[in-house]
């Protein structure tokens, strides 16, 4: 595997496309909206600077990881590439159709990933002709940082793609774990709802917001505390996730808190949009 493409150049795909052409692959970071690509661009050039910066990285290595790099508007770049990862936004009829064009644009061998943090990998490929060569590559946010990526097999995932994935993910210096393809795999079936517990543990006025992150600091070692790490990962994105989890499972311990369902109706999105549990300037 040599030609990548990552689809959708927001906060993940930036950072997938990063960590593959610092591992030496060609990669094309494709992105429908201009600007966006364009800021994706950026933001990985300031990365790369703030390594060089630190000594993590030499000025060579980093012309060299951007010489790796194309901006990409045009899905049909597609048709050179042996692995796509989508990133695009976390919307199931939107993953239905990027795939379907691309299993009609990419070579016969090309492997396609999704980095998902909640859809069924089963489903996205039931657009495609090649549901065995689909796959679940779910990085961790900042993707540069984060060691884990939870590789999920559909229920048609052959083990040759699985073992693909596996192999790359670790030449990314990243670790692998196998898990299956249910709601919120492993990481946002068990975090998730941490996260939505302790916004109902500040509905119900057990505690203020700084002290329920201090207890989960302090007590149970947590680098950030769920309020915080809620405002990081998107209040709206938490409140998708529980939804997806609610009606995955019918299960009514996944209830949504109405709190969080309000913040995200007042447009109190977290640090993204200014203002979550915590205010940003
Ligand atoms: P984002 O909103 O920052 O970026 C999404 C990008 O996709 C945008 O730039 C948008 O222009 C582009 N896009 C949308 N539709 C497209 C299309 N059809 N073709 C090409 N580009 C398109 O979102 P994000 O936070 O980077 O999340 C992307 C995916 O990664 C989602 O599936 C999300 O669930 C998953 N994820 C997010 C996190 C996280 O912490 N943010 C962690 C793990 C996984």
């Amino acid at each position: 595997m040599n030609t990548i493409m990552v689809i959708g150049a927001g906060q993940m795909g930036s950072g997938i496309a990063q960590v593959f052409a610092q591992s030496g692959y060609h990669v094309y970071l494709n992105d429908m909206n201009e600007s966006a690509l364009e800021k994706g661009m950026k933001n990985i050039e300031k990365l790369l600077n703030r390594a060089v910066d630190k000594g993590r990285m030499t000025e060579d290595e980093k012309t060299a990881t951007i010489r790796r790099l194309s901006p990409s508007i045009n899905l049909q770049d597609a048709k050179n590439c042996d692995l796509v990862v989508e990133a695009v936004i976390e919307n199931m009829d939107v993953k239905m159709s990027v795939f379907k064009h691309l299993d009609e644009i990419t070579p016969a061998h090309t492997i396609l990933a999704s980095n998902t943090s909640s859809l069924r990998i089963t489903e996205i490929a039931s657009a495609t002709n090649r549901p065995d060569q689909v796959i679940g590559m779910h990085f961790m946010n900042p993707v540069p940082v984060m060691k884990l990526v939870e590789i999920i097999r559909g229920l048609q995932t052959s083990e040759e793609t699985y073992q693909a994935i596996e192999d790359i993910t670790r030449k990314l210096a990243k670790t692998p774990v196998e898990v299956n393809d249910f709601p919120g795999f492993v990481s946002n079936r068990i975090l998730v709802p941490m996260i939505n517990e302790a916004i109902y543990t500040l509905y119900e006025g057990v505690a203020t917001v700084e002290d329920i992150d201090r207890v989960m600091k302090l007590g149970m070692n947590h680098p950030m505390g769920p309020l915080q790490l809620a405002d990081f990962i998107g209040l709206d994105t938490c409140l998708y996730i529980m939804e997806v989890l609610h009606e995955g499972f019918g299960d009514s311990k996944y209830r949504p808190c109405p709190l969080l369902r309000n913040y995200v109706k007042a447009g109190w999105l977290g640090k993204k949009s200014g203002r979550g549990f915590y205010q940003y300037d």
